[in-house]
């Protein structure tokens, strides 16, 4: 005997609002359509009994079809499918079907379940969207990142660390972190990684207490930089450490700090031996010279003409060898000779250097301006040098009947002063900017301008001996502005 359908079970059906709860005959067409479809797709029951649910709620062909149902209801599981509402819109649907037995003999009908999901569906698209973002960055990142759990093993590796570390992924994920460890540090890498877990700080910089160094599959050891941070996923510990691989910068730095202690070495030869040369050349050339001097005075008018010009040139050349023997010795001595630094007031250097400039200022009708200078610290005798080489040149460089104007400035740069010499004078063409600032390299002949080329040489010499650089900007005809910077004084101001 068939069972009989409990009214009030049907009736409770009928009254669910959050599912819907829809029957069909075996030709698809509505025979029941409770409260919660008619809610859902908004097609009130009037209107579904008796149509074709397929024509009804159907998105895609083929669905709601009693083919289709019945192949859903032979399945165990949900389906999630798009079910079309009586305004045109959607719903994303969790609908399960079960078979319906005939009571009357003809074909079964079936069953159908279905609650909207699209919220569901939503929120999982968006977690999808946002692990696929997560992991793509995550591989296109350079540096290795690498998470292990509580119990230091490695959970995720990304293509970076697969890069440095030779291993790929499989072969390491489930291994404990120690196999990308050298050796010798696991144990205190280990201890520090479980310290950093029971700390209350969330990220950290790795290597403060020693250098960070990782092995790689091939047993290679390399220098690294690190941070880890961590994570606490429902009171499990994950930690996660972004890793760079600097052999390359290390190697880098080291051959620089070669470069640099070896171009230290050979400065300090060429220094020394400029320095020993010229000390020792000044004695015989002292002797040179006070005998072609006496030579002059004697002989001069006594012997022919051709003597007396040939005891000229000699006494020229001597005179001349001299000054550049002084010359060569002031540069060697700015290092060697470098007094104390002090804390000096730049505006009272100032004022010292015109004083001693003055007569050769009035003669040329210079006048002289300035900005307010700052203290800094450095050597007082050496600051005061390069004020007067660079006024002095100002001055000695002025184009022909024009006054020279110059002009001391300063800027603020932070950390750093900038101070300038501005002239009217005669400016110097644009390839030669670098070249003057090379000891005797000069742009005239002695006879248009006097001179050795060793001003601007000790000026760069002083100015990088106090932590700043020279360099200067001209306009030929118009002026020359040198400029130089020098480090703040810390507690001036
Ligand atoms: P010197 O003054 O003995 O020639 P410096 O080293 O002081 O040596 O200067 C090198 C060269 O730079 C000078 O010969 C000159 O050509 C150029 N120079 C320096 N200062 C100026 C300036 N203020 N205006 C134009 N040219 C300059």
């Amino acid at each position: 005997m068939e069972e009989q359908p409990d009214a009030g079970l049907l009736a409770g059906l009928d009254a669910i609002t959050s599912y819907g709860v829809v029957a069909i005959d075996s030709s698809g067409r509505v025979r029941r359509w409770n409260a919660g479809a008619a809610k859902l797709t908004g097609f009130p029951r009037d209107q579904a009994m008796n149509s074709l649910l397929a024509e009804l709620i159907a998105e895609g062909p083929e669905e709601f079809t009693p083919a289709f149902l019945k192949e859903l209801s032979a399945g165990e599981s949900e389906l999630g499918l798009w079910i079309r509402r009586a305004d045109g819109t959607r719903f994303w649907g969790r609908t399960t079907a079960v078979v319906s037995a005939s009571l009357d003999g003809r074909p079964p009908g079936y069953v159908l379940l279905f609650r909207d999901a699209t919220s569901l569906k939503e929120t999982t698209e968006e977690l999808e969207r946002s692990r696929t973002m997560f992991e793509r960055i995550l591989s296109i990142a350079s540096d290795a990142v690498i998470s292990i759990d509580e119990s230091q093993r490695i959970i995720f590796f990304n293509q970076g660390a697969e890069r440095i570390f030779g291993y790929t992924r499989d072969e390491v994920l489930g291994r404990e972190l120690s196999v990308l460890i050298p050796e010798g540090s696991r144990s205190a890498h280990m201890d520090r990684v479980r310290e950093f877990g029971q700390s209350p700080v969330t990220a950290r910089v790795m290597g403060e207490r020693g250098e960070i160094r990782g092995r790689r599959k091939t047993g290679e050891i390399f220098p690294a930089e690190a941070s880890i941070s961590k994570l606490d996923l429902g009171g499990e510990k994950i930690f996660t450490a972004v890793l760079r691989d600097v052999t390359e910068r290390r190697m880098a730095e080291e051959a620089l700090s070669r470069q640099a202690a070896e171009l230290a070495r050979s400065n300090a030869d060429l220094e020394r031996f400029a320095y020993v040369a010229s000390h020792d050349l000044q004695e015989p050339l002292r002797m040179v010279a006070s005998y072609t001097q006496l030579l002059a005075r004697r002989y001069r008018g006594r012997l022919d003409d051709d003597a007396d010009e040939f005891i000229g040139f000699a006494v020229d050349g001597v005179n001349r060898m001299q000054a550049l023997i002084n010359d060569l010795l002031s540069y060697s001595r700015v290092d060697r000779r470098g007094g104390e630094f002090r804390r000096t007031p730049l505006t009272k250097t100032l004022r010292e250097v015109l004083a001693t400039l003055g007569p050769a200022l009035d003669e040329a009708g210079a006048t002289i301006t300035n900005d307010p200078l700052p203290v800094v610290t450095g050597d007082r005798t050496q600051l005061s040098q390069l004020f007067q080489n660079l006024i002095q040149n100002a001055v000695k460089f002025r184009r022909p009947g024009v006054h020279p104007r110059i002009h001391i400035g300063v800027e603020d740069l932070g950390d750093m002063w900038q101070l300038s010499v501005r002239d009217n004078g005669i400016g110097i063409a644009e390839e030669f900017l670098e070249r003057i600032f090379i000891i005797f390299q000069r742009l005239h002949n002695r006879a248009d301008y006097p001179g050795t080329g060793i001003g601007l040489a000790i000026c760069k010499k002083i100015v990088e001996r106090h932590g700043g650089r020279i360099w200067v900007e001209s306009v030929v005809d118009e002026g020359s502005t040198f400029y130089f910077t020098l480090p703040k004084d810390a507690d001036a101001e």
